[in-house]
């Protein structure tokens, strides 16, 4: 249980308007949480205070090895005027298992969830209300030693930023084109492909503006061997619906283990649909598609929960999916997880996790 000292601040910044677009992740709120590690100390001084910049010696380690991670969830105010979190604890785990692959000092689960919630109280009047809405969480931690050694920091910062946030994708739940990559690849294993880490983001940006220029919106990766089975989108995991069965490639140590791919899984078993976790080969799709048992195509991720696929490229094919319209397993994908986390539908599972009193 960490004492967290709360420094409120006396220049509130006027909050966005009704109705005015949010975008994703250009607004912050007024407050964020700080903690400290030093090493033979452990986590400590752990705060809230208002929304600032922050000052670091150009040596710190983060600037020059890369040293961090970061996680993404979001809190959400229901009908009944409550604030929720959507499966922190996930998160806390995710970033231990981040943290271990890149020797950043691990953080106890119920510190993280109680870091994230008592910041997200704080600032419980800055959560959007407009339908596709919602608070985007932002925990992060930086290597802050001023060396330029390399070698694991002796010292951290673990940090956690608020956005309100509109939808993902400005043009809504609308299919989107997604371009397969066969040059470069993000990812391989033994590598940190399964671990939330900048590494990976930076490493992807070229591929992204290869796509863009080509008119597609996201990168779909593949594996970094034999470049032929595949892995996951930009952030999101990708899901395929062929012959009536779910199918996502295993978390086989390149994938990052998506919190919304595993609550789309035990939905999907709930639903008494056959999930099959396994390699999926491009080739496979190419043949799914021409023999039309390709029905459905879908990433998952906490930013845009599911995001309908209707145009896939590799080389020199183009797959139309479900003639380019959102497909019926992703629309009650999309309606149920968002319903859980409105608190418009019963959370059977338990996922929703209730902020401050
Ligand atoms: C965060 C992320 C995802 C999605 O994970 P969620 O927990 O569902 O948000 C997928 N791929 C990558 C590379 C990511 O960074």
């Amino acid at each position: 249980m960490l004492d967290i000292k709360i420094t409120r601040t006396a220049t509130p910044k006027e909050k966005p308007a009704k109705g005015q677009k949010l975008g994703f992740g250009k607004i912050f709120t007024d407050h964020m949480f700080v903690m400290n590690y030093t090493e033979g100390k452990g986590w400590h001084d752990a705060r809230i205070e208002p929304f600032h910049n922050i000052s670091l010696s150009p040596a710190a380690m983060v600037y020059h090895y890369g040293q961090e991670m970061f996680e993404g969830l979001k809190a959400y105010k229901n009908p009944d005027g409550q604030v929720y979190l959507f499966r922190p604890d996930m998160n806390a785990k995710r970033t231990n298992a981040t943290n271990d692959r890149l020797v950043i000092p691990q953080i106890p689960v119920e510190d993280f969830v109680q870091a994230v919630s008592a910041v997200v109280d704080v600032d419980r009047d800055w959560i959007p209300t407009e339908p596709g809405t919602s608070l985007y969480i932002r925990p992060f931690i930086i290597a802050t030693d001023e060396f330029l050694g390399v070698a694991p920091s002796k010292t951290y910062l673990f940090m956690v930023i608020l956005s309100p946030s509109g939808a993902y994708y400005e043009s809504g739940l609308a299919p989107v084109g997604i371009w397969i990559e066969d040059e470069y690849v993000r990812a391989v294993r033994g590598g940190i492909g399964f671990a939330k880490t900048g590494g990976n983001y930076a490493a992807s940006l070229i591929a992204q503006q290869k796509a863009h220029d080509a008119g597609y919106s996201q990168v779909l990766w593949l594996d970094g061997v034999d470049r032929k089975y595949i892995e996951e989108v930009g952030a999101m995991n990708i899901f395929f619906k062929i012959a009536g069965k779910v199918v996502t490639p295993s978390l086989n140590g390149s994938i990052l283990p998506g919190i919304t791919r595993n609550s789309v899984i035990q939905l999907c078993k709930n639903w008494g649909y056959e999930v099959e976790e396994r390699k999926i080969s491009v080739d496979e799709l190419l043949e799914a598609q021409k023999n039309g048992t390709l029905e459905e195509c879908f990433g998952t991720g906490t930013a845009a929960v599911i995001s309908p696929v209707g145009k896939l490229r590799y080389v020199d094919d183009v797959m139309s999916i479900n003639g380019g319209v959102i497909g019926e397993l992703s629309q009650k994908l999309y309606d149920t997880i968002t319903g859980i986390q409105l608190g418009l539908l019963p959370d059977e599972n338990g996922w929703r996790v209730k902020v401050g009193e």
